[in-house]
């Protein structure tokens, strides 16, 4: 065998693979494969000037690289069982925290040292919560911000590499069993291996599929998360966030008792595209460093739909609502809160007038006639529902952008140690649909690199 251990993926998942690997069984030859570049390397040619939206490279640097999807995220470390994944129904729930307490632990002393750990558990904002028909997670939240996250990843590279051979710009097309082991193909190269721990995240999930259709893995089909990225003044959710940092706060609609959420809170942040696929959806980050923030909030708002039979391409569904914004929009869509309850389009004359500044440049439309029905009016009623925890939430001025699509990989059959039915052949992270988090994901290559270190 060439490899010991062959990691499929450098995000969270196999970085964190990899790391507890050195450091349990440094005897161990592990390889990673990546088909995005080197963390140094990873450069969006959007540059707001000369380059103003997605052009679509065949390797998105955002996506795709040493650090994965979360590489200039805003590095909020989610430490719960309540959301970010289910990895607690199968290493327990106990486990599951140690792991990513674990990981968080590692992140401080990579670079994260000094950062503000946040918690929501019993705050008067929960009470105030309640009180609204809203209900807060519980979490505990280290919030890293795309500057220092940046550097924990550099640190964690140098400290990887020389122990783990690092192949790049490499895509790994097929995983093929063998005898005592897999080959794993890159193009006309295969490397052999005697465990293949796959994490090839999000963005990975189609290549996943094959996989597991190649191997008879079973998958069951998912969810997809839909909604809009509203942004505001910072100082409307300012004593949400300056306790909270981020608060995770869910909401039943009254109509059709569909559930709303926050998510991916950027106090003072700003909104970016983000290219699944070739598709540009939204997404939000801020900057710990004071100098980089802007003068407003961010946050999604996301209803998730779940799928019966005999439909199964639940990921299917949210990108053909993406593709339709980028039809009418050209990329992402922005519209007034204010546009969207009176029935009409945004303008650039409305946006430019408006009191809220976007910090993004997406085209002013309508998002009625991109959103269904049933999710918009969801979002509607949640806007009027935070507006009584945070006044001003439902002003006029405040922006949605859309669509924000939350896609989730179809589920993988894994065991508790997280390998499949096909031995030696482990899925995690976000490619499992068992993970939708850094924490998770990066506890779940923690996890499956104790069970490797302990065999022979
Ligand atoms: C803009 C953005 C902001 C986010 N912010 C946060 C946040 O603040 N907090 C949070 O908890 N989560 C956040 N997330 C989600 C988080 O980044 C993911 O949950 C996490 O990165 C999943 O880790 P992973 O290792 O499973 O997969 P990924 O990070 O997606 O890594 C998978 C890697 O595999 C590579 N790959 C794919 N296919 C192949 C192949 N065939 N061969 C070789 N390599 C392959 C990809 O290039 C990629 O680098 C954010 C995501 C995005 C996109």
């Amino acid at each position: 065998m060439d490899f010991n251990v062959i990691i499929v993926g450098a995000g969270p998942g196999g970085i964190f693979t990899a790391y507890e690997l050195t450091k349990r069984a440094p005897e161990k030859k592990v390889a990673v494969f990546e088909l995005g570049r080197e963390l140094s390397k990873r450069k969006c040619p959007i540059d707001g000037k000369k380059i103003k939206s997605c052009v679509k490279c065949p390797v998105c640097s955002i996506m795709s690289g040493f650090g994965g999807a979360g590489a200039f995220s805003d590095g909020k470390y989610n430490i719960t069982n309540q959301f970010g994944g289910t990895l607690y129904e199968y290493v327990g729930k106990n486990e599951a925290i140690e792991l990513m307490r674990y990981v968080d632990e590692i992140n401080l002393a990579y670079g994260g040292e000094g950062t503000k750990l946040y918690s929501t558990a019993n705050t008067r904002i929960k009470r105030m919560c309640l009180e609204n028909g809203l209900h807060l997670l519980d979490a505990q939240v280290r919030h890293l911000g795309t500057d220092i996250n940046y550097v924990v990843l550099e640190n964690l590279y140098n400290e990887l590499c020389g122990k783990v051979e690092f192949h790049f710009n490499t895509a790994v097309t097929a995983v093929e069993r063998i005898e005592g082991g897999y080959r794993v193909a890159c193009g006309e190269q295969s490397f052999t291996c005697e465990n293949c721990v796959i994490s090839v995240g999000r963005s990975g999930s189609k290549w996943m599929e094959s996989v597991c259709r190649s191997l008879d893995i079973p998958t069951k089909s998912n969810r997809v998360d839909i909604g809009v990225r509203v942004e505001l003044p910072a100082e409307i959710f300012a004593h949400l966030t300056d306790e909270l940092y981020e608060s995770k706060i869910v909401y039943r609609t009254e109509k059709f008792e569909d559930l709303v959420r926050t998510f991916c809170m950027n106090p003072h942040g700003v909104v970016v595209n983000e290219n699944t696929n070739g598709i540009v959806t939204v997404n939000g980050h801020s900057y710990e460093d004071p100098a980089r923030h802007t003068e407003n909030t961010n946050f999604a708002l996301l209803v998730s739909k779940h799928f019966s039979e005999p439909f199964k391409d639940s990921n299917g569904y949210g990108e053909s609502i993406a593709r339709l914004s980028n039809m009418l929009g050209g990329g992402v869509i922005v519209q007034r809160f204010g546009d969207l309850v009176r029935g009409r389009r945004s303008t650039e004359s409305r946006i430019r007038d408006s009191f809220v500044t976007p910090t993004l440049a997406a085209t002013p439309g309508d998002l009625s006639l991109v959103i269904p029905k049933r999710i918009l009016d969801g979002i509607i009623e949640m806007i009027h529902a935070l507006d009584k925890i945070a006044p001003g939430t439902a002003n006029d001025d405040t922006l949605l952008y859309g669509v924000e699509v939350k896609f989730y990989n179809m589920e993988v059959a894994i065991d508790r140690n997280l390998e499949t039915s096909s031995p030696g052949l482990y899925v995690i992270g976000d490619c499992s649909g068992v993970t939708h988090s850094l924490s998770h994901a990066s506890a779940s290559g923690v996890h499956v690199a104790r069970r490797l270190a302990e065999q022979e």
